[in-house]
């Protein structure tokens, strides 16, 4: 068994795992994009129906200031009244005053009408203001446990990073130079195991004369195919012991 093998055995197992932690750190969970979703729509809800509440309001204010001028018009034509002596000039006075009458009922309706509109909307606002603050509640308390949970994740990569350094510094520098290489190429993996003829790296079959040679473990290998570093997995790697399922263990 060559050391420094055994060495690089091990770096690649901790880099395994800071690639794992570092492919975590970068999944946002199900449920924390979930509650994202959730209070973006809440957002986008609400700021259409204000949008909507200010078209009716500023309806209704012009409403209102159209009504106060034809109750203007209406004073002033109710003064003229008194003035008029001919009955066809008053009965034609009369007749548009009762037009304005009717006119000003109208309006009067219509803004009545918005207001009780603008009071529904209002309490739909509400509403979707409730459900966002419980929306954003939610969020956050993903959020925060996102948060937490990537710094536990951070921190185990910072002793997985120092552990990592004191094992390096015991491998040959042109190996680890090349593992490295490997490594950044290969899709994480720099070295791997080879049993049954096969290169556990890329999964194909190496020649048979060099299957030999691994076996006897006196340099350093590399797979014909994927170019990785490769050692003979069962001097490297003991056995893997079959796991018993700790509830169905017979009573000893
Ligand atoms: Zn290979």
């Amino acid at each position: 068994m060559q050391e420094a093998i055994m060495r690089l055995i091990e770096l690649q197992n901790i880099d395994l795992e800071i690639l794992k932690i570092e492919r975590a750190m970068n999944e946002i969970p199900q449920s924390l994009q979930k509650a994202q979703t959730q209070k973006e729509s809440l957002n986008k809800k609400l700021s259409e129906l204000t949008e909507i509440i200010e078209e009716k309001k500023k309806q209704k204010d012009l409403f209102e200031e159209e009504l106060k001028e034809e109750y203007n018009k209406l004073k002033s034509t109710q003064a003229r009244l008194i003035q008029i002596r001919g009955t066809r000039e008053y009965q034609l006075l009369l007749r548009e005053i009762e037009e304005i009458k009717k006119a000003n009922k109208q309006k009067e309706e219509e803004i009545l009408k918005l207001m009780e509109e603008i009071e529904g909307l209002e309490q739909q606002k509400k509403e979707i203001e409730e459900e966002l603050n419980k929306a954003e509640e939610l969020f956050n308390e993903e959020k925060q446990k996102f948060d937490e949970f990537c710094q536990k994740l951070l921190s185990d990569k910072e002793e997985l990073l120092k552990k990592r350094e004191t094992i390096a510094e015991k491998i040959p520098t042109n190996l680890l130079k090349k593992y490295e290489l490997l490594r950044q190429r290969k899709g994480g993996i720099g070295i791997a195991p080879v049993i049954n003829y096969v290169c556990e790296g890329c999964h194909m079959s190496i020649p048979p004369q060099l299957y030999n040679e691994i076996q006897k473990d006196n340099r350093y290998y590399e797979c014909p195919h994927c170019k990785r570093l490769i050692f003979y997995k069962k001097i490297y790697i003991p056995e893997e012991k079959e796991e018993v399922p700790e509830n169905k263990n017979t009573q000893s």
